[in-house]
């Protein structure tokens, strides 16, 4: 097939170019008109066609839980995180994936990394709904169970004694499966790989580093070198944990991962709000990756993460939205947006704000790095994940320059038309995917089942949660004597 007549984003420049697709790929990208005439073609004029948007970090589980809470710090969210992904069936999995991916694929998004949870332990069928809904839809997706043998409690020292003691008594009943419980599950769930459909691979997601006991780390690593599996971790997205870390190990959280073998050029760090000089030079060296989240940053007031400190090491970065627990919202212009804005609010000269090109490659090309797609361009030989923008819509109207006005102007909403691997898998801006058709009150109905049946753990996690976000606000503020070297305008000077 060929594209043909549109303003495409290649080479680093925004201008009329003919795209030929051939066999899933990306054949050949020409100047106009000099396409073969004897194939099939798309009609591309009035459109701005980018990479597809990859999101690097989401969690599938959390998309029936946009919009429960408002003004919760990452501590709350934690404690509400049991009932949130709790009494899942197959039915609710399957449903809150589909959700989410046609959320990501109309807002113009052909890839996501899913850190999906299930509660005990992650089950080989748990993966098969997520993964055959991912199919269905036309999304592709890494998915990486999330898994950790301590709960909040047992991972924050002092946590406990700073509830009332009726709630002590509640909170230590708390138990996840035993860690080599987890690890026999995950061994069992990482066997459906060979049958995986396509477009669909496999990651391990030990959650947060203090969450995570040195043996099951160790044994989380080994497991991901057994299966050739990338690893994701949360790593000091909140203060209370950059503080934690220097508490419990004297150090940060990167150089404690190192420490068990964790950091490398297949290891992405999700968040990374306060991570010090040390770590950030760690990352850079081992090659490892960050999943840049400013909208979940700001959404828990975690803060905000020195996105070019990090980008000047040389760490890869990928933009994510977080899951709708924490961003609500899964739309990756809206995180361009946000990535190119907010790189300007830490007194940085100005050449070192991201421009709309930084913003807009750290979420085609950056994610797509992050994720192993081998794709994220718009060039010969790489897969043909498409995405195309309304030229007519309000914001490229008037029009001035389509790529500033694709990160500046919400244009999540002219998306057009979306191609996974040249297959089209939106048209005039709905998935037709025939598993998206009619969800909503499917979810709505299956949300209902499910709040009845959490209702008694939401109950005590709303109990619970005034006393640990007191906590977590006292507890985080103890000084970090290590943050002299955190990154920050003087890197510039
Ligand atoms: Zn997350």
């Amino acid at each position: 097939m060929l594209i043909a007549g549109g303003l495409a984003f290649a080479a680093g420049s925004v201008a009329p170019r003919d795209i030929l697709l051939r066999g899933g790929r990306i054949a050949a990208v020409l100047p106009p008109g000099q396409g073969p005439q004897d194939v099939p073609r798309f009609d591309a004029s009035r459109r701005l066609i980018l990479p597809g948007l990859v999101n690097a970090h989401t969690h599938s589980h959390a998309n029936l839980m946009k919009g429960v809470a408002d003004r919760w710090l990452l501590e709350a969210s934690l404690t509400h995180g049991p009932w949130m992904g709790g009494q899942r069936d197959a039915t609710t999995m399957r449903l809150s994936t589909l959700l989410g991916a046609g959320e990501m694929l109309e807002a113009g998004c052909t890839a996501c990394w899913d850190l999906f949870y299930e509660f005990p332990a992650p089950t080989a069928e748990g993966l098969r709904v997520v993964a055959e809904a991912y199919a269905e839809a036309g999304l592709r997706a890494v998915i990486a169970p999330m898994v950790a043998d301590l709960t909040l409690f047992e991972a924050i020292p002092g946590l406990v004694e700073a509830l009332p003691e009726d709630l002590r008594a509640e909170v230590t009943r708390f138990r996840l499966a035993p860690a080599d419980q987890t690890l026999a599950a995950l061994r069992e769930t990482f066997a459906v790989k060979p049958d995986l459909p396509p477009g669909i691979s496999l990651a391990l997601a030990p959650t947060i580093p203090h969450h995570c006991r040195p043996d099951f780390l160790r044994d989380c690593r080994k497991l991901a070198e057994d299966f050739d599996l990338p690893l994701h971790m949360h790593v000091a997205e909140s203060r209370l944990q950059a503080v934690l870390a220097r508490q419990v190990w004297g150090h940060g959280p990167i150089i404690e991962m190192d420490r068990h073998g964790l950091i490398g050029p297949r290891f992405t760090a999700a968040h990374g709000v306060w991570l010090d000089e040390a770590e950030l030079d760690l990352l850079a060296s081992r090659g490892a990756g960050i999943a840049h989240m400013p909208a979940s940053n700001l959404r828990l007031g975690a803060g905000v993460a020195p996105l070019r400190a990090m980008r000047q090491r040389g760490i890869r970065i990928g933009l994510g939205t977080d899951g709708c627990n924490s961003a609500d919202s899964l739309d990756m212009f809206e995180m361009t947006r946000l990535a190119a804005n907010l790189s300007r609010i830490r007194d940085l000269p100005r050449d070192a704000w991201l421009d709309a090109r930084e913003a807009l490659t750290l979420a085609t090309e950056g994610g797509a790095a992050l994720l192993e797609l081998g794709s994220g361009r718009i060039m010969p030989g790489l897969a043909a994940d498409l995405t195309l923008l309304d030229l007519d819509h309000r914001a490229f109207t008037p029009l001035n320059d389509p790529l500033v006005q694709a990160v500046a102007c919400n244009a999540a909403g002219a998306v057009k038309e979306v191609f996974v691997a040249g297959r089209q898998i939106v048209a005039a801006g709905r998935a037709t995917a025939p598993a998206l058709q009619d969800i909503a009150p499917l979810a709505q109905a299956a949300l209902a089942e499910l709040h009845r049946r959490l209702a008694p753990a939401r109950a005590l996690a709303q109990r619970i949660e005034p006393h640990a976000v007191a906590f977590a606000e006292a507890a985080g503020r103890a000084p970090l004597p290590a943050f002299s070297k955190i990154p920050v305008e003087t890197a510039f000077r």
